[in-house]
């Protein structure tokens, strides 16, 4: 059966915003790492909303690349010399001017991505707590760390830390304002310079943030944006860069993370994930479907922790199922540049394939579409229904391969045991959701399941809104973590620096090394009588 939904809007025939010049744009433009060799074709998107270019970005070739890390490695120096409390003033005046001139980019998220605007601004209020969570914390994650040293008393031993350098980051289009800022901040702040790739898709976003941290107060490339195709300028930022922050697909992360590897340099990589969502036989299935609804059509299910398989216990299955197609059926779907709209387009023909491949796939092999299930081309050239799904079987490619789109898949279960099992299927491992009365219990379970996070009577965004804890994936969904302590720490090293206070450690002059040893056995039985260490 395929629903029929209320259209929340008509189609827009012109998505760029009134106020996007011809001069803005090349100021924009302008923060662009100026181009060394120049020639490259300038790079255009189609935006989503009209299916029209929105507005050409210069091309920079590798030695443009490499010619920028080299620049933001000497502007490292002097920015790294600072205190970090001097650092988190810049942050923080980013912090205010970015409330104040949201409306601006939420446009352009808009514009270049597509998605409703309640959903462009929670890259607002995620970025707002980070940049202000580190700005106030950054000082205790970077502190100095006292040790005992190998000799008590007479030696003084600290671990510091030191920043990576130059960091390198890639970003996707998904979240071009929050994950294209939200790892440069305590990059930032560590005391490190940054180069960002901007995504083909969604230069625009990058490049205003970029200047409106200038007006912060940020010095000339200590954050440097490079923009051009994904796979050249990617790889020679992955090929320069002293430390490699990735968040894309599990596939180019492989490339990146053996690029890396190569050059002995760390990365971090946030990759995709296929994302359970459990509903236990106690459960509030009010919540639960209201909390499904959530995490699955967010950000038109183009989010990394949105929730692509539910899981739910067979005593509930079909009151569940039913209440998640009505609160599905009622999402207002379709494009404006107000608050009209819960469910935006997806961000590109490519996007609106995938999903349309994935669910014909699926249905072609016996699986039953309870509401949605097609492109929606009356409302905006990449529009696609929000879709629920059930008789979802291994051999379909939704089952558990990423979509990345507005279609979730519901699976029945007849325990526990079964649920853990099911929502461990697969290589990914980045987020899942339980929903249950029974708490204690729900936080037992969450432990079994295989995944950087777990929310609890909440859809999908508690753990990474909860930026104090470290965010990521297990398995094929990553390696490190972003936010909290891990976070920022990931873009330091630590140095050792031990001191002692009576000359080189060893027998003193004229000591034979027979005695030496006695006494130092001597001081190991004491030690361990006394129960040091
Ligand atoms: P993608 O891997 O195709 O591209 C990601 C970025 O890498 C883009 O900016 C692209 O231009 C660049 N790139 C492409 N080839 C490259 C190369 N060889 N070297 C370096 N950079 C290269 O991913 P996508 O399809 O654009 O983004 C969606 C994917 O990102 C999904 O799988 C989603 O789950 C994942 N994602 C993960 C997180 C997370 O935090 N775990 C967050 C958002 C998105």
């Amino acid at each position: 059966m395929t629903a029929t939904l209320e259209p929340g809007t008509t189609a827009i025939t012109s998505a760029r915003p009134a106020w996007v010049t011809d001069a803005k744009l090349a100021s924009w433009n302008r923060w662009v790492s100026a181009p060394v060799t120049g020639g490259e074709e300038p790079l255009t998107a189609t935006a989503p909303y009209d299916a029209q270019p929105t507005a050409p970005v210069p091309s920079c070739s590798a030695d443009d690349v490499a010619a920028t890390v080299v620049r933001a490695r000497a502007a490292q120096a002097s920015w790294g010399g600072l205190t970090v409390a001097a650092r988190a003033e810049v942050l923080l005046r980013f912090h205010d001017l970015l409330l104040e001139r949201q409306d601006e980019v939420i446009d352009l998220v808009q514009w270049e991505m597509g998605k409703a605007r309640y959903h462009a601004w929670m890259e607002i209020l995620q970025v707002a707590n980070l940049t202000r969570h580190y700005a106030r914390r950054a000082a205790a994650y970077l502190a100095d760390r006292p040790v005992r040293g190998a000799m008590p008393l007479l030696t003084k031993v600290r671990e510091v830390r030191v920043p990576r350098g130059v960091v390198g980051i890639v970003s996707p289009w998904n979240y071009p304002l929050y994950l294209g800022v939200g790892d440069a901040v305590p990059a930032l702040l560590a005391g490190c310079s940054v180069v960002s790739k901007a995504d083909p898709q969604t230069p625009l976003t990058m490049l205003w943030t970029r200047a409106l941290m200038g007006e912060a107060g940020l010095p000339a490339h200590v954050w440097d944006v490079v923009t051009g195709p994904g796979a050249e300028v990617g790889t020679a930022l992955v090929g320069s860069a002293d430390y490699v922050c990735f968040t894309g697909s599990t596939a180019t992360g492989r490339v990146v993370s053996e690029a890396a590897a190569r050059r002995l340099v760390g990365a971090s990589l946030e990759l995709g994930g296929k994302n359970p969502l459990l509903v236990r036989a106690d459960a509030d299935l009010d919540k639960a479907a209201a909390g499904t609804v959530d995490a699955v059509f967010t950000n038109t299910g183009q989010m990394c922790i949105h929730i692509e398989r539910v899981i739910v216990h067979e005593s509930v299955y079909a009151a569940f199922r039913d209440k998640l197609v009505a609160a599905t059926r009622a999402l207002a779907v379709g494009q404006s540049f107000d608050f009209s709209i819960q469910v935006g387009s997806l961000a590109s023909a490519a996007q609106l394939a995938k999903v349309t491949a994935h669910v014909e796939d699926a249905v072609a092999k016996g699986a039953t579409v309870l509401c949605g299930g097609r492109a929606r081309p009356d409302l905006g050239p990449y529009v696609y229904e929000p879709t629920v799904l059930e008789g979802v079987t291994g051999d379909m490619d939704l089952c558990l391969g990423e979509t990345f789109g507005p279609v979730v898949a519901l699976h029945r279960v007849s325990s526990d045991d079964e649920a853990v099992a099911l929502a461990n299927q697969g290589d990914y491992g980045l987020s899942a959701s339980i929903f249950s009365r029974d708490t204690r219990t729900a936080q037992t379970l969450a432990r079994r399941i295989r995944a950087g996070s777990v929310n609890i009577n909440d859809g999908a965004a508690l753990a990474a809104g909860s930026v104090e804890a470290g965010m990521g994936g297990m398995g094929d969904s990553g390696l490190g973590r972003r936010h909290g302590a891990q976070g920022i720490q990931r873009f330091t090293e630590t140095q050792t620096i031990a001191l002692s206070r009576m000359g080189p450690v060893g027998p003193p002059p004229g000591m034979a090394l027979e005695k030496f040893v006695r006494l130092g056995n001597a001081q190991l039985k004491v030690l361990r009588r006394l129960g040091s260490r």
